[in-house]
């Protein structure tokens, strides 16, 4: 009947439709379904509107994972290089803005029309604005119940992303529809968030907001080198966003102000050949002045270099290059770009996003407990694991 098709997938985000053209291509009759008036609507507001749509750099050490080898074999399968064809196929303008990290030129709909158009010419169908109210296995295949009436399948691919941003429509159905099979899902979290910071500290750091610098952050033995900025809601930029996906309640995050500098040889060197300078004369060399003197005021520097002895040199060196800071929190699923944890991976086939133990059902994207650090790595991940399902469902 009208209503059967091969392969039915919940959820038209990135992960969703690239599985669909896929799927389409080999000949299965496929249909998206979402609850959203629109499809793609994360992949409209990504990398601020442009969408950064791969890594060049990409690796398995990009990703975090209870079970870190699962996602090798689909990355590996379906490479940035791979995507990055595709985008050229259709005459995407896009730039590198940092190191790997490719963003359209224009418009992040370039990106959600590549998609639209190759599930077009794949012949899989879109169906918007429809929400499912009930999921059954029926003999090899499934049985869905729909706002827009009854569908069934053969093969089910669960899309339908993790928590974050609620108000784009995000939701925890997939991982009910996990636990209705008897599936284990990992706690969630979430992950490249700003933190923010207990009262005081956020007080004293209120004159810096809007101030960014480049830093070099650490959480659990995970270095990320990239801009930092203080806003006044607290610490954001993109290496607090990296180290907020290691990050746990409780934790210090270490911050070295000056990753480019031998900060204690500096002092040392300095109190030396100039002995009546200052450690805010030190600091505006090499920060942004309204940063150099705001911190310099919130640590109470305020004497010559000549008149700290050794060890106080040393510990504003490590003050400098080793700041601890112990976040109250962080903004929570609200601003998170991704959600940590989710289907437990271990239960599926890392060659097809299959579920091992139910038949044709299929987990893909960021609704699986697979999350990459900042910087393309998510879209590519949603990529790869949509083709590996693509070509199996
Ligand atoms: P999604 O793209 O979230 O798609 C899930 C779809 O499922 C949605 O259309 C949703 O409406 C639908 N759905 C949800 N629940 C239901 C339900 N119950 N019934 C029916 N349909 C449902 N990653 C990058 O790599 N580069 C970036 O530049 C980048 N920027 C980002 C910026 C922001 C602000 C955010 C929030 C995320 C960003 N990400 C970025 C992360 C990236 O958007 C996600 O990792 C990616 O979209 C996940 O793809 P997905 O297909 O699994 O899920």
């Amino acid at each position: 009947s009208s209503s059967h098709y091969d392969v039915i997938i919940i959820g038209a985000g990135a992960a969703g439709l690239m599985c669909a053209a896929t799927a389409g291509y080999r000949g299965r009759k496929v249909l998206v379904v979402d609850h959203a008036n629109k499809p793609g609507k994360k992949i409209l507001m990504s990398g601020g509107g442009r969408c950064n749509f791969t890594n060049l750099n990409s690796t398995p050490a990009n990703f975090l994972s209870d079970n870190p080898h699962y996602c090798i074999s689909a990355l590996k399968r379906y490479t940035p290089q791979d995507f990055l064809e595709l985008v050229d196929r259709h005459g995407v303008e896009h730039e590198e803005k940092a190191p790997g990290q490719l963003f359209c030129k224009t418009s992040a709909k370039d990106i959600l029309n590549v998609l639209l158009t190759e599930c077009e010419w794949a012949g899989a169908e879109i169906r918007m604005a429809t929400s499912i109210t009930q999921v059954q296995a029926s003999g090899a295949g499934y049985k869905l119940k729909t706002s827009s009436g009854a569908l069934s399948c053969e093969s089910l691919v669960i899309a339908c992303g993790g928590l974050s941003i609620p108000t784009m429509g995000a939701t925890g159905f997939g991982y009910e529809l996990a636990k209705q099979f008897g599936l284990s899902v990992l706690p969630t979290r979430a992950g490249l968030v700003p933190f923010t910071l207990h009262p005081e500290l956020k007080q004293q750091l209120a004159p810096l907001s809007g101030v960014s610098c480049p830093v070099e952050a650490r959480c659990h033995n995970q270095y990320f080198k990239e801009p930092m900025l203080v806003t006044h809601r607290g610490l954001s930029g993109p290496s607090m966003l990296q180290v907020s996906s290691y990050w746990q309640p409780g934790d210090e995050v270490h911050i070295n102000l000056l990753p480019a500098q031998k900060i204690q040889e500096d002092l040392f060197a300095l109190r030396k050949s100039k002995p009546q300078s200052t450690i805010a004369q030190y600091l505006n060399q090499h920060l942004p002045k309204r940063f150099a003197q705001a911190f310099n005021e919130l640590q109470g520097w305020s004497r010559p270099l000549q008149e700290y002895r050794n060890l106080e040199l040393e510990q504003v060196a490590d003050t400098l290059g080793n700041w601890s800071v112990k976040p109250a929190g962080t903004e929570g699923y609200r601003t998170a770009e991704v959600t940590l944890g989710g289907v437990d991976t271990r239960q599926l086939s890392s060659k097809t996003m299959a579920v091992l133990e139910q038949p044709n059902l299929y987990f893909i994207g960021e609704v699986v407990d697979v999350t990459g650090h900042l910087g393309g790595h998510n879209f590519q991940w949603a990529w790869a694991s949509g083709v590996a399902a693509g070509n199996a469902a």
